[in-house]
């Protein structure tokens, strides 16, 4: 099912200048719950993986279970995407296929899962592994139900955090004038898309962090994998048409988190990869509110 985000109720580069030019395309995932084969883009379900390839595992010593976890836990899938879905991905040469898990206990400090990314061709899987590790015992959180995806490509602008402060300034005087009579505010509404997503702006919770790769290179925005597909303020305008009419007075849990994961406090982990090194290392930070 194609799921359209309704289109931007005010145009926000004609009336703030400073903008012009500075929209960007992110590919909204859409994730919903659904039954995905190792053959299609997924979040949370079965990877495309070689039967001769060793899973792999988290061997971290923060596993917050004193009861004797041991250091290896297998990694869960979180997000599967194919080539042919999402070109927009910057795949290294010779591959097609974008495999993310993460470790599915909760680390101390922070709660935050490492993560395992692999790139890889998937012309050359030709004995798929069938029975891959069961997932450990544990919170819920990181244990993302299986969702099939609907990419749909929108264009955003940036985040209100990554704007400078007098245009911010215009921007809040605009929201609480007469001519705004509808209410809409720049950040739930007409800057960055929320939800699960590959590319463009990032919807940064807290002050933007920039990363870079061990040589040194700044690194771009991969994807972000989301808690929450909106809120409560950003369910007005990025709720997909096809759903509004599910929209009430209390969040809909098939519409708000459909993989039913909890990163922190509703927070989102944003992966960001490097375009220069050509074996696209990727790093990863979360944020929650
Ligand atoms: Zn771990
Ligand atoms: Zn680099």
């Amino acid at each position: 099912m194609g799921l359209t985000t309704p289109v931007a109720p005010v145009d926000v580069a004609a009336l703030f200048p400073e903008l012009a030019g500075q929209s960007r395309t992110t590919v909204r995932l859409h994730p919903r719950r659904g039954a995905p084969t190792a053959a299609d883009s997924s979040m949370g379900g079965p990877l495309l993986w070689p039967a001769d390839e060793p899973w792999p595992h988290c061997e971290a010593r923060q596993h917050d279970d004193p009861s004797g976890l041991g250091g290896r836990v297998a990694m869960v899938p979180i997000l599967q995407i194919y080539q042919r879905d999402i070109p927009e991905l910057p795949f290294p040469t010779g591959t097609d296929l974008c495999q993310v898990l993460w470790c599915p206990v909760p680390h101390e400090p922070d709660y935050v899962p490492p993560l395992h990314v692999t790139w890889r061709d998937s012309r050359l899987v030709t004995d798929v592994l069938v029975d891959a590790p069961a997932p450990i015992e544990s919170d819920t959180d990181f244990l993302p139900s299986p969702c099939s995806l609907s990419p749909e490509r929108v264009e955003e602008y940036q985040s209100v955090w990554e704007l400078p402060a007098r245009l911010t300034k215009k921007i809040w005087e605009w929201e609480s004038s007469p001519d705004n009579p509808e209410g809409w505010e720049y950040q739930s509404h007409l800057s960055t898309a929320s939800g699960t997503k590959v590319g463009g702006w990032v919807d940064w919770i807290q002050d933007p962090y920039p990363m870079e790769c061990d040589h040194g290179h700044e690194m771009q925005h991969l994807l972000t994998i989301a808690s929450w597909e909106h809120d409560a303020g950003s369910c007005r305008r990025w709720t997909p048409l096809e759903e509004q009419h599910l929209l009430g007075p209390y969040q809909v849990p098939e519409l708000l988190e459909p993989a039913d994961i909890m990163i922190g406090d509703a927070g989102s982990m944003y992966l960001f990869t490097c375009l220069e090194c050509p074996d696209r290392p990727v790093e990863s930070i979360s944020q929650c509110s």
